[in-house]
């Protein structure tokens, strides 16, 4: 059952939110093909595109553009009319997952507000296909969607995110690649563990991980890397280990030496055996003294 904010509209029809494949057709589900087939219109992010999809699937249904430009007001009130006449509507865009950097936002809202039932029918999504083949940490991340074109503002929404520990998905496209990486390898240094996911699903799909300094390299010497659909994941930020930091483990040792020699000798055996900078060690030696 699915909850609206405004009063539930029994009469109205339901508006599905359908994913389409994000390069290979055979990611498209028999649900997703089930539902395109019965609803009476289809709200399409490009008409002349999604034609061409339809027709590979053998479904007749008529298709309405609804694009950034229109779907804001009356692009979105003539779907929302149909639907509470009783039509089912399915919104789809020209690749995976409508309303994820790609128009819907709005028709959803509405349709929401007038109390009619939107039904997700989940699919491809190029961010979730790419952190999910990445190996970075994926309990907690978050999609930045596209950059600002010009370095100036990318530079300055990256430096917001220098010291996110989250793990961080953008979309990028391929004649801006490099910049990006650019930019990246500045802000996040270039030790930062970073993927570059190229045509996902497609004959040319790459998975490239690699420090940021030579994820940059690697694209900066292949022009064909500067191609295609990407996505781009940065690694979260993590703190410093604190080198003067004394661990238990130190501690301990440092404790069985100085019950056997003195003060001076046993930080710098201690040094020795743990690796802590002796000076650190020595210091907290003197510490334990002075609270005894
Ligand atoms: N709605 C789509 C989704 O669910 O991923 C995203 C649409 S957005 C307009 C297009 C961007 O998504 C591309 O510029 C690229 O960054 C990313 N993208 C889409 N398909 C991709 C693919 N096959 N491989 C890599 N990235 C892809």
């Amino acid at each position: 059952m699915t909850d609206a904010p405004g009063a539930s509209n029994s009469a109205a029809g339901t508006l599905y939110v359908v994913a389409t494949p994000i390069g290979n057709l055979d990611d498209m589900s028999a649900r997703a093909l089930k539902v395109l087939s019965d609803v009476a219109l289809i709200a399409a992010e490009d008409t002349r595109h999604s034609i061409r999809l339809m027709q590979h699937f053998g479904i007749n249904t008529p298709l309405a553009a609804c694009h950034e430009h229109n779907e804001r007001e009356e692009g979105s009130s003539r779907f929302i009319a149909r639907l509470l006449a009783g039509d089912n509507v399915a919104l789809i865009s020209d690749a995976g997952t409508p309303l994820i950097s790609d128009p819907g936002y709005h028709l959803v809202r509405q349709a929401r507000a007038a109390g009619i039932a939107v039904v997700p029918v989940p699919g491809a999504c190029a961010l979730i296909a790419a952190l999910s083949a990445a190996g970075l940490p994926s309990d907690r991340f978050i999609f930045e969607g596209f950059l600002p074109a010009k370095s100036v503002g990318r530079r300055s929404r990256l430096s917001l995110l220098k010291e996110e520990p989250r793990t961080l998905i953008f979309y990028e496209a391929p004649h801006r690649i490099l910049e990006c990486l650019q930019d990246m390898e500045s802000i996040f240094g270039a030790e930062r563990p970073a993927l570059l996911a190229r045509e996902l699903t497609k004959t040319f799909e790459t998975l490239k991980g690699l420090p940021l300094a030579e994820l940059r390299a690697f694209v900066e010497a292949d022009s064909n890397q500067q191609r295609g659909e990407c996505v781009v994941l940065v690694a979260g930020w993590t703190a410093p280990a604190d080198e003067d930091a004394v661990g238990s483990e130190a501690m301990r040792v440092l404790d069985l030496l100085l019950a056997e020699m003195p003060l001076k000798r046993a930080a710098a055996l201690a040094a020795e055996i743990t690796g802590v900078r002796k000076n650190v060690l020595y210091q907290a030696a003197l510490d334990k003294q002075k609270d005894h």
